[in-house]
Formats: structure tokens, C-alpha cells, sequence
């Protein structure tokens, strides 16, 4: 029984419904339903007088903030394609999606403004709309803002270019309905880039149908969070899957208020907290040991928050119980991967019993998940035991742009697979083992990773870790180690060998321990492996034991 609309219809109807109702909130200025539908009418309007046409992208360079959200859904009313970027992403890697996606035009900053230009030379980008932080803030902090900026360099000048708009002035048009083709709902609505955790980022291509339809799985979830009632912690950035669905869409489905957080860095966040009160928040494990460890924790009441929800990379047991006692904020774990919009599994949000810690969940509505011996077959393996994970339902993507192989990979007879190994216990709740390509397969031996990074990080002197498999002329691969240590401990490589050798066999245990002031993550906070890996052979040889 779920609507048949794409996201655009559906938020015209919260509109209509509730014209009044705040719908987001940025740095102190709101901006109800009704301003936001008129704003998507008018950018979408420019969109489409500049040339956008439908099955076009368009790209968004931007952190989380108003021009995001308008720029996305007016882009998804007139039948384009959203291409999402991260903002802290080198020139290289956006140029490279700016080319794969081949973008017709870009919605940025006027911090970043001076990159787009650049970035046009090189890419398919034609016209370049450029937002300012400034533009959505109540008129004393606008004020401040400037005078700021303007010594600051903030609000940096963005050099003179033809077809160079400001946003504000994009939205000087009286708002009819454009008269172009809109989309349907087996059109592609977005290209989401995946984590480029493994490989190269790779477009994913996102259905309005997949969309409309997981945002309606994850509402599903939650009943007990009514319409229109609630407010959102826009914490996660939105050019992500994950933040994308369950903060932005998630949000406006709803009919609630958003806040939109632009950097989310642990102190932003408790200020969110105690500034807005939002009362459900999406959020990475970083991001939750992130407000543990912060001074300002002790300041902030948390007791707004009725429920927090963290995916996207693995949530130990430890950093749930600690945050559970020391904030009162309820946490339930998800799975999910840009792939598939991204969520297919969840652990229930009502009631302690439902729930298990470590576990991913089961599958959210509408989805059905199995463990298979994918070598072989893709046979069923018996509960328990180890497989990799395959998934189906209405939120899996079309397929990867422009990469006909690697789809036909992923996508097997109505099944996504997503790569992870996992087991499935009695009750058909999942737990997550580890990344089929992050395996080390050591003297033909397969070693998870994640078992080694637990044993190094129940050490009390580290503060995290991980294992790669780096290349060995006898075994094929061997175990190096990459260990952040905690404020002011120091250990020996030795030290931390010992440990292990007392609770892992001694082929899982590290060869090499190279010591790290941080690890290179991504934006959920995942350590880079395939970086570590690369940088670990390179430098082999002198850790050796
Ligand atoms: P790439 O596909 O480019 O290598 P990526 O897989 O990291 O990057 P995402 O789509 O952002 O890009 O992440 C999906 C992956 O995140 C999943 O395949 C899974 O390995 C991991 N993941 C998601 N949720 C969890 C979770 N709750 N616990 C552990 N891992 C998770
Ligand atoms: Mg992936």
C-alpha cells in the first residue's frame, strides 16, 4: 500500500496540507512548507529556461543547507538527474564524476565558486548557479555574517564568468509550472557516487521509484513518529545516500522540521542538540563516538532525542552501551550501501527485547534478504554459517552509469550483491562479518579483518585499528596492521603483537604494525582501506617481525 509518487508530488502535498509548518531550519532562519515549494517552482522554473532538459544532470556541490535541498527536489520536478559531490572532495575526483555524470550544469558555494570555474574548463559543465551561506540566515546574524565574511574571505569573490548566476537571483521569477516533460517514476532521479571505500566511486543510478518508495519503507518503520510532529537532525551530509533518504527525504515525507547541520563536527552537533531540540537523528558511529568524547556532552541534555539510528559503518558494542547510559538516546542499527537507497535492514525500534545489539536488523518492508555461498551458485548456506549477503526489494538501483559489466555483477536475478559477508542467526537477524574484498587470504587461510581490528581494539591503549592485506611472495597476502593509539599512550609494536598472539590463531595475527597519528576515513567515517593497503606494500620491509 505505498504511494505511487515521485518525491516532488509528494512534498506539493505536504505543502498544500500544511503550507505553515516549518520544514527546514539553517543557522536561526526557518523556512516553512509553503516558501519551499515555492522555491523549488521558481529554481526549477531557471533550470529549465537555462536549458535543463529531461534526463539531464545536474550537479550539487554543496554542503547541507537550504540551496541543497531546494536545488534537488526542483531538479527531480522537471525530470533531471541530481548528481551528488562531496565538497571536500580533490579537483581530481570531481572531475572525474563531474565527466562520468556528464553534467550539464553546477549548483555550488561561493566558497567552492572559484573551483567550479576551473572545473568547467575541464568537464561538460555549462551554466554555474552560485549559493552563499548567507543567503538564508535572519537579518542581524546576515549582518554579522558579511562583516564577517567580508574580512574573513569567506564569502569568497567568485571571478567574473559568463554564465555565472547568483541564487539568489534565480529565484526572482514569478513560479509557474514548467511546461517541460516531468519524470516518471522508472526514470533515473539521481546519481548517488558510492563510498569509493574499495575502488573508484561509481554513479549509482537511483529511480524516483526507488526513492519514493524507501522513503515510504523507512517511514514504515518508525509509527510511532507521526506526521508532521517531530524534528530531524540533519546531521548526515545529504550528498550521501544515507543522509539523503533518511534525513532529507525521510524528513519531508513526514512533513517535520529539518535542521540542517553543514559540518558536522561533534561540537556542532551537541549545539544542534541543545539549540533545536530534534527529537529523531540519523547518525554514523563516528559521529556518536565523536559526542562522547566531547567536553560539551556534559552540557547537553539529550532528552529531546527519542530515537537515534546509526548505519553505514560498524557500531561496536562498547560505543552503543556507552552512549545508551550516558545519554538516555535510544540507538538502533541499520544496514545499507548507496546501492540500494540505501537501507535494507533494520533492528526494531519497539522495545528492547526486538532488538540485538551487533545485529544489523532484518529486513525493512517490503525486502527480503538471504546468505549465500556465492561461489557456487548462490546457494542458501545453513543459519550460522558465513555467506555473502543478497538482497532484493523496490529500493535496489537501476544499475551503475556507464558500467554494463559491473551491473550484470551486482544485480543477479532480482538479487543485489552487496558484497558483505555475514550470518543470519536463528531468528533471521543479520550480523555483519566483514567486506568480501577487505578479506586476507593468507597461506590459504581467510582471515576477516574486522576479527584482528577487535582484538587490537579491546587493547586499553588503542584507540582504533585496521587490517589489511598486503602482498607476501610465500603466503599471496600477509596481515599488516595500522594502529591509532589513545591521548598520551605509547606501546611497541612488540606490546601489541603479544596481545594478539594471546587471542588469535597465529595465522590470523599481524605481520607488520605501523603506527598512525589518524587513519584516512570517509565521509561516514569508514577507514580507507584500500588506501592503507596501497600505502602498507609500499612501505613493507622495515616493521617486519
Ligand atoms: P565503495 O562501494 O565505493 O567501495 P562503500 O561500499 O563504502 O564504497 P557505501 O555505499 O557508502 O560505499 O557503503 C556501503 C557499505 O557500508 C556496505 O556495503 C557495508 O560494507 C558498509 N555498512 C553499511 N552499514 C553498515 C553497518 N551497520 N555495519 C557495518 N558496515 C556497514
Ligand atoms: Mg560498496
Amino acid at each position: 500500500d505505498f504511494e505511487k509518487l515521485c518525491l516532488p508530488d509528494i512534498l506539493r502535498e505536504r505543502a498544500a496540507e500544511n503550507p505553515g509548518s516549518r520544514a527546514l531550519l539553517y543557522q536561526g532562519y526557518v523556512m516553512n512548507y509553503e516558501k519551499l515549494q515555492k522555491e523549488i517552482e521558481r529554481f526549477s522554473l531557471f533550470l529549465r529556461n537555462s536549458g535543463v532538459r529531461k534526463g539531464q544532470a545536474v550537479a550539487l556541490l554543496l554542503p547541507n543547507c537550504i540551496p541543497f535541498v531546494v536545488s534537488y527536489y526542483a531538479v527531480l520536478r522537471i525530470g533531471g538527474i541530481v548528481v551528488m559531490n562531496n565538497p571536500l572532495y580533490t579537483d581530481r575526483e570531481l572531475e572525474y564524476q563531474l565527466n562520468d555524470s556528464e553534467a550539464c550544469a553546477l549548483i555550488t558555494l561561493d566558497l567552492f565558486g572559484n573551483r567550479g570555474i576551473q572545473l568547467r574548463r575541464r568537464t561538460g559543465i555549462r551554466s554555474i548557479v552560485i549559493a552563499s551561506l548567507g543567503d538564508y540566515l535572519p537579518l542581524p546574524k546576515k549582518l554579522l555574517f558579511h562583516i564577517f565574511a567580508r574580512r574573513k574571505k569567506l564569502s569568497a569573490p567568485v571571478d567574473r564568468a559568463k554564465d555565472l548566476v547568483y541564487w539568489k537571483k534565480c529565484l526572482r521569477r514569478s513560479a509557474a509550472a514548467p511546461t517541460g516533460e516531468l519524470s516518471n517514476l522508472e526514470d533515473v532521479a539521481v546519481y548517488a557516487y558510492t563510498g569509493g571505500t574499495t575502488g573508484i566511486p561509481k554513479g549509482v543510478e537511483l529511480t524516483h521509484a526507488n526513492l519514493s518508495l524507501q522513503v515510504q519503507q523507512c517511514a514504515a518503520w518508525f509509527p510511532q513518529f507521526k506526521r508532521g510532529r517531530e524534528i530531524m537532525m540533519g546531521a548526515l551530509p545529504y550528498f550521501h545516500a544515507f543522509g539523503m533518504t533518511t534525513a532529507m527525504n525521510l524528513s519531508l515525507y513526514k512533513g517535520w522540521c529539518q535542521i540542517l547541520v553543514p559540518r558536522p563536527k561533534a561540537e556542532h552537533l551537541l549545539e544542534a542538540i541543545r539549540t533545536y531540540r530534534p527529537s529523531f537523528a540519523p547518525l554514523v558511529p563516528a559521529m556518536l563516538a565523536g559526542m562522547l568524547k566531547h567536553p560539551d556532552l556534559r552540557k547537553t541534555d539529550m532528552s529531546c532525542l527519542k530515537g537515534a539510528f546509526s548505519g553505514g559503518a560498524p557500531l561496536s558494542g562498547s560505543l552503543l552501551r556507552d552512549f545508551e547510559e550516558k545519554t538516555g538516546v535510544r540507538i538502533v542499527e541499520g544496514y545499507g550501501m548507496t546501492e540500494t537507497s540505501p537501507v535494507t535492514l533494520i533492528n526494531p525500534f519497539d522495545g528492547e527485547s526486538r532488538r540485538k545489539p551487533g545485529s544489523v536488523g532484518i529486513p525493512i518492508s517490503d525486502t527480503r534478504c538471504r546468505i549465500v555461498d556465492s561461489e557456487t551458485g548462490g546457494t542458501d548456506v545453513p543459519l550460522g554459517k558465513r555467506g555473502e549477503l543478497i538482497v532484493a526489494g523496490p529500493q535496489i538501483m537501476k544499475g551503475y552509469k556507464g558500467r554494463p559489466e559491473e551491473t550484470a555483477g551486482m544485480l543477479r536475478d532480482g538479487w543485489c550483491y552487496t558484497g558483505d559477508i555475514a550470518v543470519m542467526d536463528d531468528d533471521g537477524y543479520v550480523f555483519l562479518v566483514d567486506r568480501k574484498r577487505d578479506l586476507i587470504i593468507s597461506g590459504g587461510y581467510n582471515i576477516y579483518p574486522a576479527e584482528i581490528e577487535e582484538v587490537l581494539n579491546s587493547h586499553p591503549k588503542v584507540s582504533e585499528s585496521c587490517a589489511v592485506g598486503i602482498p607476501d611472495e610465500l603466503k599471496g597476502e600477509k596481515v599488516k596492521v595500522f594502529v591509532v593509539l589513545g591521548e598520551r599512550e605509547s606501546a611497541t609494536a612488540e606490546e601489541l603483537l603479544d596481545y594478539c598472539r594471546t587471542q588469535l590463531a597465529a595465522y590470523k595475527c599481524p605481520a607488520l604494525v605501523e603506527f598512525r597519528r589518524e587513519l584516512p576515513k570517509s565521509i561516514v567515517g569508514k577507514p580507507l582501506r584500500r588506501e592503507l593497503r596501497d600505502s602498507g606494500a609500499k612501505q613493507d620491509g622495515k616493521r617486519n617481525f
